[in-house]
């Protein structure tokens, strides 16, 4: 795989001491003050370059934090932080966003702790630009009993509109207005409408945030697929309601964009209907989220970008696998998160140009290269395969860095090659040539 320079490292913000931020009602909106409509302007999105035959484009997202390349990786921060990396070291392996969520954070510390340390970015040292996903989706799947990654695969019956995963109690409730749920930390009692997460995402208070929706499963019956989606248009509207309110009343904070979100799991017609109602809201950005097959992401992603307006930025909301990467961008994604990078890590797992493979192994154990020949990440460049096999089998917590900063690194520079192929029209070699020896199945050809 080629190198490319690493992104701008963004330069840690400064510790201030925490300024506690007027609350939601103190701020009186003053007639010199710009409307929340007009704020939007503070937030912006330029198309770049178009590939032909494709629906992949390049551009740039503008935020008060900085400006974000597109095509591009988000790195997952749930609780935050990326989990076992510092933020010099997300700048260094070229991340330019990170994206928490509003479900985690609330519940602990609470979204006031960080509206008081001036947002997430002040709260978690992190200068660049930041991302919230809105808890939709961790209400429903960590809240109700869902086993902990959802089966998105339509192949037992569906219609089941009750799913609840074997042995588990259900612990979230959908009604027209919100949704109650039950803590997974402690058991405790929340409610969730568009409002409360609004409130809840304007506490964190990161440039991009998410419209509270209902997530539904693939085994959900059409009828109940239709019925969400409409609950998920009457919160979107609430949102933006919410949205524009508390820009007016908090109008010393720096904007924060508001994306809607898109549903319809399978559906070619809902996923089409949903995304002409939220185009005819004024939502900054669109998120794709919901029910996804892995076959058929970039058929649902390319509907989107059919239907959804040209001038505003999509991200598609979690997912897994590199090869998912090139489909998302060939179909018109601008932005995405996945947590696998650091997920696999803490399993020992690291990305190659030629698979994924775990170090684990005792082939590993006198390996004195890096986890990948030639790239340029901190970890590849001052340590070895065999110095990180002993930390993993030696329990230390040091392997878990290590190897996600390669793992992100490897992802970064992945979505940076394809970013620079849309511009050069090279775009559809590139992913034949990286898919091609990422999924040869050949054996590790450095640790053989
Ligand atoms: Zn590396």
């Amino acid at each position: 795989m080629g190198m490319t320079s690493p992104a701008q490292p963004a330069a840690p913000a400064p510790l201030h001491p925490a300024s506690p931020g007027a609350t939601p009602e103190a701020t009186p909106v003053s007639e010199d003050v710009p409307s929340s409509h007009a704020r939007q302007s503070e937030f912006g999105f330029t198309v770049g370059s178009r590939l032909e035959g494709a629906r992949a484009r390049t551009g740039v997202i503008r935020t008060p934090h900085g400006e974000i390349a597109t095509p591009a990786f988000i790195a997952v921060g749930t609780k935050a932080t990326v989990k076992a990396v510092t933020p010099e070291a997300v700048a260094g392996f070229g991340a330019q966003a990170v994206l928490a969520n509003a479900y985690h954070l609330y519940l602990q510390p609470g979204s006031d702790v960080l509206d008081a340390a001036g947002g997430l970015g002040r709260f978690m040292n992190w200068s660049g630009p930041t991302f919230t996903d809105s808890g939709g989706f961790q209400v429903m799947s960590l809240g109700s009993g869902f086993k902990k990654v959802i089966d998105m695969k339509t192949t037992t019956p569906s219609g089941s509109d009750d799913a609840v995963a074997p042995g588990k109690e259900r612990l979230a409730n959908v009604d027209d207005d919100g949704v109650w749920f039950k803590s997974h930390l402690n058991g405790d009692t929340h409610r969730f409408t568009p409002e409360v997460s609004m409130n809840v995402q304007h506490q964190i208070g990161a440039d991009i945030m998410f419209a509270f929706d209902e997530l539904t499963t693939l085994h959900n019956s059409r009828a109940y697929q239709e019925e969400s989606l409409e609950r998920t248009r009457l919160w979107a509207e609430r949102c933006i309601k919410e949205h524009f309110r508390l820009t007016d009343s908090r109008a010393d904070r720096e904007y924060q964009a508001l994306f809607g979100v898109i549903q319809g799991a399978q559906y070619e017609d809902l996923r089409r209907k949903a995304c002409r109602d939220l185009a005819e809201m004024p939502f900054d950005g669109f998120g794709i989220g919901g029910a996804l097959e892995k076959e058929n992401l970039g058929t649902i992603v390319g509907w989107c970008a059919d239907e959804l307006p040209e001038d505003k930025p999509r991200h598609l909301l979690g997912i897994s696998e590199p090869d998912d990467i090139f489909t998302a961008i060939e179909n018109g994604a601008d932005t995405f998160d996945c947590v696998s990078p650091t997920r696999v890590a803490r399993n020992s797992a690291f990305y190659t140009p030629h698979g994924r493979f775990n170090l684990s192994g005792q082939r590993y154990r006198t390996d004195f290269t890096p986890l990948q020949a030639g790239c340029d990440c901190y970890t590849c460049t001052h340590y070895t395969r065999a110095y990180i096999h002993h930390l993993h089998k030696a329990k230390e917590l040091l392997s878990h860095t290590l190897i996600s900063i390669h793992n992100e690194r490897f992802v970064v520079r992945m979505v940076d090659e394809a970013r620079a192929a849309i511009e050069t029209g090279t775009f559809f070699a590139l992913k034949e040539r990286v898919m091609g020896e990422y999924y040869a199945g050949n054996p590790d050809p450095q640790g053989a």
